[in-house]
């Protein structure tokens, strides 16, 4: 894991941080001696993330937080500011996914979907981000899936909301950049974690179809994941601003036109065949 002493103090909010990748973004800041936030809707949820954060640090805080309600965001913001001070870090993870398809997807589980990946990401960017303007200073990393940009049969609500997420990124990098805030991605392919596994691949059998697509014939570990977004808090990363970290072990590229390579061998066994063929008759 990076080590970045200018880390040491920083206040980062982690939006759905109490499960999941949240939570281990979570562990990897509260391991550089950050001062980190947790907020979701179930206070569950939240327990047992603080529970496990404090085996590192006693200095955070676990508050509770729709963030389809800009209300509520607004009084999160008041409690930190009363306890921290500061806002130096917004990582946008909150989200909610099932697999529906799209010509009977009900309007409710859109909006829903809709709800907290798009919206709710832009409520937090502007909330706290007003705290980053007013600092000169601080860091929004929103986190995606690779579907924003290939698309996500299965998903078009959170498929939409991600490519939404990825112009917004894009947006305030280059708005904000003037007062010192940057803006910036991270964009993984599955990995798993309990939420993932019951909605996308609630089978054993499911989930090895889809590590058949990743090149490198694995998910991620959640930790590999945080480091990403670890890196581009740091200040190693200090000159990227509006960028989309994709860690996906090759998924994407290797779709479409990039399957082709499951036929390269035959490809290459035809042609040295024809090429012996030809030697032969000569
Ligand atoms: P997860 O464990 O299900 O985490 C989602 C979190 O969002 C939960 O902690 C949930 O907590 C919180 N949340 C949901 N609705 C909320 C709301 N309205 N307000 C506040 N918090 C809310 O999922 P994960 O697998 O770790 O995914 C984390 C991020 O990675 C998401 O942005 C997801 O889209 C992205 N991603 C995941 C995968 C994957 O394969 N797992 C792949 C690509 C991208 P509460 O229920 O307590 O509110």
């Amino acid at each position: 894991m990076i080590r970045d002493k200018n880390l040491k103090g920083k206040v980062a909010v982690i939006t759905g941080g109490g499960t999941g990748l949240g939570l281990e973004i979570a562990k990897s800041f509260v391991q550089q001696s950050m001062k980190v936030v947790i907020c979701s809707r179930s206070q569950e949820h939240l327990d047992a993330g603080a529970q496990e954060l404090r085996n590192f640090s006693e200095d955070l805080l676990a508050l509770p937080c729709d963030v389809r309600e800009p209300g509520q965001i607004r009084t999160l913001k008041t409690n930190v500011l009363n306890e921290y001070g500061r806002i130096d870090i917004l990582v946008n993870n909150a989200a909610g996914n099932f697999i529906y398809p799209a010509e009977k997807l009900p309007l409710k589980g859109w909006k829903s979907v809709i709800d907290i990946v798009l919206n709710g990401s832009f409520y937090c960017a502007q909330i706290f981000g007003e705290q980053m303007i007013a600092q000169k200073e601080g860091q929004i990393i929103n986190i995606l899936a690779t579907y924003a940009w290939t698309g996500g049969p299965g998903t078009i609500h959170s498929a939409s909301a991600k490519a939404g997420v990825l112009a917004m990124t894009r947006t305030l990098a280059v708005e904000w950049a003037r007062y010192g805030v940057r803006v910036n991605a991270v964009a993984p392919g599955p990995f798993d974690t309990e939420g993932a596994r019951v909605r996308l691949w609630p089978t054993e059998e499911m989930k090895q179809r889809l590590i058949e697509d990743i090149p490198l014939g694995r998910f991620a570990d959640p930790k590999e994941v945080a480091n990403a977004v670890l890196f581009l808090v740091s200040s190693n990363a200090r000159y990227i601003n509006g960028e989309c970290l994709t860690i996906d072990g090759g998924a994407w590229l290797g779709k479409g036109i990039g399957r082709a390579f499951e036929i390269l061998d035959q490809v290459v066994a035809l042609r040295e065949a024809g090429k012996k063929e030809r030697t032969n008759k000569e």
